[in-house]
């Protein structure tokens, strides 16, 4: 057999029990939370038409250059997996005429060509909310909040929120100019990629991770000092409303994020725990994109998290000894249409039910109720049959005892309990 046959792809991951349940957890933990802010899920398909992100994230972003996942399909139909959550929400929105305003959450993989490394996959899952048609700046502030109060339930702390304002279409030519005039005259010192960039965005310079760039940048012009009155007005509500509500935060003027479409707001989270790849996530407001798909005006405001970073700057959660799944024994074959029964009727009530069908012996059953970790078992034999009983054992305490066949449902769940 061949040796990629056996292997995952570069840059995937396979989420396997237990730690498969620790992704739920943290996904339903997230969908809670949006619920609780007033989103509503959406699910949009993973591939979209290649437009729809060039369009977007910018025909200059790394993204857009580096990291789509494009293809021909068979119709000749120029399509790419999704990299990132926003274009798709959009265009959706769009093509289905949803009332605006309108808020969305999102939960799901996402695909990026990128050079794997600790918390960085080709596949990777993102959760995201957007707030389509909203331009209060205490909708920004809010969207911060709720990023922040995620990564609380989790029982991250040592996060850190970084907010910026770059401007809007008014007040962002001058900064743009001036900026590139700035990084012009020292051209030589920056990288290959940054010195392509100089024309298209200079922006993006702050972006890169290359130290000379980095240095270069930190004399730079910053989006900050040319905010038009009506942007810095919008900046101070945002950061006064994030104190009034008691979120520790730390003005970053060099904060750009990768994306074209952002206006006015950036925030980012970043974990000093991570490493190189220290962000949790990040959003900005956006509220000329929808204009952009052909839609109307629409100010727009969005998050995305990534929950690979956030599982590993997550403390782990204790593992439950064993699991809440009660597992159906039959001694013989004439018992086994009672125990499907007991199955069923354990589901109907919403207690997690397994039978081993193909072990014909008892200890081979057991066994099975071991390896899956069920808290415990129902054994059903003739005898029981005939007393109209069975007996319940205790896989955490080893104990077993008769219990009346028409409380299993009680029984069973009392037991989870302890
Ligand atoms: P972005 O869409 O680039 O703003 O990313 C938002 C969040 O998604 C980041 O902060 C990360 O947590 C996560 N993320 C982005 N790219 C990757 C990747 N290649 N692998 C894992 N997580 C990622």
């Amino acid at each position: 057999m061949s040796e990629t046959r056996r292997a995952r792809p570069k840059g995937t991951q396979d989420f396997l029990p237990p730690d498969s349940a620790r992704l739920q957890h943290v996904e339903n933990l997230f969908r809670h939370l949006a619920e609780r802010y007033g989103y509503q899920a959406i699910v949009t398909p993973t591939f979209e038409h290649t437009e729809v992100f060039v369009k977007s994230s910018g025909e200059g972003s790394d993204i857009v250059t580096k990291e789509m996942y494009s293809f021909k399909d068979r119709g000749d139909r120029d399509l790419t997996l999704r990299p990132e959550g926003t274009p798709g929400v959009v265009r959706a929105v769009l093509e289905n005429r949803l009332r605006l305003p309108c808020r969305l959450y999102y939960v799901g993989p996402f695909f990026r060509y990128c050079r794997p490394q600790k918390g960085r996959f080709r596949e990777f899952y993102q959760v995201g909310v957007e707030a389509l048609g909203e331009a209060s700046p205490l909708v920004d502030a809010e969207i911060i909040c709720f990023g922040d109060d995620f990564f609380q339930s989790l029982g991250i702390t040592d996060c850190t929120t970084r907010v910026n304002s770059i401007g809007c279409r008014e007040c962002r030519p001058a900064h743009r100019e001036s900026l590139r005039k700035f990084l012009l005259e020292r051209k030589e010192r920056l990288c290959a990629d940054c010195q392509a960039r100089l024309e298209r965005n200079p922006l993006r310079v702050f972006d890169c991770k290359v130290e000379t760039c980095r240095l270069t940048v930190q004399d730079a012009p910053v989006p900050r000092q040319y905010l038009c009155k009506a942007c810095e007005r919008h900046h101070d509500q945002v950061l006064s409303a994030l104190s009034r509500r008691g979120l520790l935060h730390e003005a970053n003027d060099r904060l750009v994020r990768g994306l074209d479409y952002y206006n006015r707001t950036t925030f980012e989270y970043v974990s000093a725990s991570l490493g190189a790849q220290d962000s949790l996530g990040g959003g900005g407001r956006y509220d000329y994109l929808v204009g952009d798909f052909g839609g109307p005006d629409t100010p727009a405001v969005g998050l995305a998290i990534g929950l690979e970073r956030t599982m590993l700057a997550a403390p782990a959660l204790p593992e439950p000894q064993r699991r809440h799944l009660a597992f159906v024994v039959w001694l013989t074959p004439a018992e086994l249409r009672a125990a499907e029964d007991v199955a069923d009727r354990l589901r109907a009530a919403g207690v997690p039910a397994q039978i081993d069908y193909d072990s014909a012996k008892v200890k081979g059953q057991f066994k099975s109720a071991d390896a899956t970790r069920a808290a415990c078992c129902v054994v059903i034999g003739p005898d029981e049959l005939a007393k109209g009983v069975y007996s319940l054992k205790d896989l955490v305490t080893g104990e077993q005892r008769e219990i009346p066949s028409d409380t299993v449902t009680e029984e069973v769940r009392a037991l989870f309990r302890d």
